[in-house]
This record gives C-alpha cells, sequence and structure tokens, in this order.
C-alpha cells in the first residue's frame, strides 16, 4: 500500500523520539532556569518575593516589540516592578487596539505612570515583513499599519535603495508615528489635561551594540497635535 511506503519513506528523516527528546529539554530548561532565579534573588535578599507580592508602583510604561532580544527590563537595567510592559508585532499602537488601549489606561491612569516609551528596534523582522509586498498570511493585516507609515514617510523612504537602511529608517519612522499615535487617544490627551508629570517618548534599541537611540520626539502636551487631533476637555471635565 501506498502509506506503508510514505511511511518507510519519512522515518529516516524524522525521529519523532529525538524531537520529544529536545522539546522536554529546552522545556525543563526553563522550570529548573526559573528555580535557579529564585534561589539568585532569596540569596541576595531573603524578603526579595515578601516585598515583590505588595504591590507595584513602575513610573514607566515599554510599549515594544515581542521581538525576544529587546526584553524591556534588561535593555533598560531594570528590575521586576519598575516598568510596565505591552509588547506586539513592530510595536505598533493601533487606536482601535483594546488590548494596547487598555494597559495604556491602567498604567497613566491607575498606577500614574510618568513615562510612556514607545520602543523599536533596528532589524525589525514585523518592520522588514512590511516593507515586502510577499503574503505572510493574516499578520499581513497588522503589517499594514506599518505599510501605512510607509505611504506618510514615501517621499524620504522611496529615495533610499540600500534595503537595510531603507528598513531602519521606516524602524525609526515607525516609532515617531507610534508614538504620535499614543498622543492622540483620549487616555494620553486627558492626563495632560490633569497633570504635567506624564511625557511620551521615541527610542530606537540598536541590536548590534545593545545602545538606546532617543530619537528625541518627547511629548507632553496637547498643543502640538495638530488641530485635527486635539480635543476638547470632555464635557464631564475629564473622561
Ligand atoms: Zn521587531
Amino acid at each position: 500500500m501506498k502509506t506503508e511506503n510514505q511511511k518507510q519513506d519519512i522515518t529516516p528523516v524524522i525521529n519523532i523520539d529525538k524531537i520529544k527528546l529536545t522539546q522536554k529539554e529546552s522545556y525543563n530548561a526553563l522550570l529548573s532556569g526559573n528555580r535557579e532565579w529564585v534561589n539568585k534573588r532569596l540569596k541576595d535578599d531573603p524578603d526579595y518575593f515578601k516585598k515583590l507580592s505588595k504591590g507595584q508602583s513602575p513610573e514607566v510604561l515599554w510599549i515594544g516589540c515581542s521581538d525576544s532580544r529587546v526584553p524591556a527590563n534588561e535593555v533598560t537595567n531594570t528590575q521586576p516592578g519598575e516598568v510596565f510592559v505591552h509588547r506586539n508585532i513592530a510595536n505598533v499602537c493601533a487606536h482601535s487596539d483594546m488590548n494596547m488601549l487598555s494597559v495604556l489606561d491602567y498604567a497613566v491612569n491607575v498606577l500614574k505612570v510618568k513615562h510612556v516609551i514607545v520602543a523599536g528596534h533596528y532589524g525589525c523582522g514585523g518592520v522588514a515583513a512590511a516593507l515586502s509586498n510577499k503574503q505572510f498570511g493574516l499578520i499581513d493585516n497588522w503589517l499594514r499599519h506599518i505599510k501605512d507609515v510607509y505611504r506618510l514617510h514615501s517621499h524620504e523612504l522611496d529615495r533610499i535603495t540600500d534595503h537595510e537602511t531603507k528598513v531602519n529608517r521606516l524602524v525609526e519612522l515607525n516609532v515617531v508615528e507610534q508614538a504620535y499615535n499614543l498622543c492622540k487617544t483620549t487616555i494620553i490627551q486627558n492626563a495632560w489635561k490633569e497633570r504635567t508629570d506624564l511625557e511620551v517618548h521615541g527610542w530606537i534599541v540598536d541590536i548590534n551594540t545593545g545602545l538606546v537611540k532617543d530619537l528625541k520626539v518627547t511629548n507632553n502636551d496637547s498643543q502640538n497635535l495638530g488641530y485635527v487631533y486635539e480635543l476638547d476637555l470632555a464635557a464631564n471635565g475629564a473622561h
């Protein structure tokens, strides 16, 4: 029978037992890694987790890329409890994304963070994919947000011939536009009417050096959002 032949063809190439073993190893490594981390923390401070469990008061909201090479705490050398984090592919801030808006609202209005940082990174796979015309599946709809950024800046980007330079410039422009998107939300605009200690920033992490580049697009009031986006104070006074 044909199925018998197929079995014979497949068996020498894929060793299921070996795969299972590798999967088990990488999974167990996470659990033993966790125990090592707990032991190290307790060695430094026996009350570490007792203190951590009391609550959080981070001053920073990090909105970064899901890429495994740009973890917020490691990049900023901060500890658990110091940075509230939201990550998605290519650090997109879409005003219709309930997940992002919920994180932003909680961070701004409950935790009262002082800094909201949109953090992109050079060599971003999501941004590179958005630059191509290939179909990748469902993600194409998410990457559309980045294609829209391209369209806004096509006069500049069309002139760049080197592919890597073009990806990295779009990475920067994407961060600028996503930070701007945050500023346009009712959440940020209403917060700015109530307090002066809230800043929105745009950063790039250079994964070749580990260093952060501040794009200097920091904003702390609604005045320069433009007449289309600047909103009046809500009728009930705030939000
Ligand atoms: Zn990325």
